[in-house]
């Protein structure tokens, strides 16, 4: 099977929105158009042709551009039934086990609220490629606007669940600012150490940090390892609850 092509478009100060497409039969999906010029003319640029807007949730950042977008382009946008009212030009609701197609290329959604209440991420399992919105960061993971800290550890547990290989496509460029409190929260963690000093280089070579692989984000995101005895014990938190050791470090997050 052809794999799925990924074009990252870096927009306003921290955003990145994905043009995904299934090359066979040239279906292509804008996930989280923050704008929509940028995106329009990239899709020239690439002589692609967009077929859909998968939005992960109802922040102006990711949804700008939909509707200037759905002009242009008559694509349909997809976004999370629950939050139907807040996505502008949404189309086709989808819900917690849904899939989405795209060309011969299938994404199942699921619900991982935290951020906002109707945060949805898509999961490419075939091509092993996740993309989380504001759920998940490198090394972070979404403030906490709508949802409970409980609520978001749950959702990031379950996208913990997915395989390692699995890429992990954000919506923010903050893998820097988050090493710095990450290393704050967990200074003697190898992996973290190492991932903290490859970003560094990565970005001031100007190039991305993201995706990282969620065999990464385990090793060294301190919000998918609420749970871990290493990392509750740099936190001083050593044996305490997973969602209280989340809740902590989120508040200290907020703080830093
Ligand atoms: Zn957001
Ligand atoms: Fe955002």
């Amino acid at each position: 099977m052809t794999d799925l092509e990924v074009h990252q478009l870096p927009v306003l100060s921290d955003n990145y929105v994905y043009l995904v497409r299934d090359p066979r039969t040239e279906a292509c999906a804008a996930v989280d158009p923050a704008v929509a010029e940028p995106v329009l003319q990239a899709l020239d640029r690439l002589g692609w042709k967009l077929t859909h807007i998968f939005c992960t949730h109802h922040h102006s950042d990711h949804i700008g551009g939909n509707l200037e977008v759905k002009q242009a382009t008559g694509c349909t946008i997809v976004g999370a039934g629950a939050d139907a009212g807040r996505i502008p030009g949404i189309d086709v609701e989808v819900g917690n086990g849904d899939h989405v197609e795209l060309g011969d290329k299938k994404a199942r959604v699921f619900e991982v609220p935290g951020h906002t209440s109707g945060h949805v991420a898509y999961w490419f399992e075939d091509s092993q490629a996740l993309f989380c919105g504001d759920t998940l960061f490198s090394l972070g993971c979404g403030r906490l606007f709508e949802g409970s800290a409980e609520q978001m550890w749950e959702s990031l547990s379950r996208l913990r669940g997915l395989p390692g290989e699995t890429r992990v496509f954000c919506a923010h460029e903050y893998t820097n600012s988050n090493a710095d409190f990450a290393l704050s929260i967990d200074p003697d963690n190898p992996a973290l150490k190492k991932r903290a000093d490859e970003v560094l280089a990565l970005r001031e070579a100007g190039k991305p940090s993201v995706p990282s692989t969620l065999a990464d984000e385990w090793a060294a995101n301190p919000f998918l390892r609420a749970d871990a005895p290493d990392l509750q014990r740099a936190a001083g938190m050593e044996g305490r609850d997973a969602v209280e050791v989340f809740t902590e470090i989120r508040r200290r997050k907020d703080r830093f």
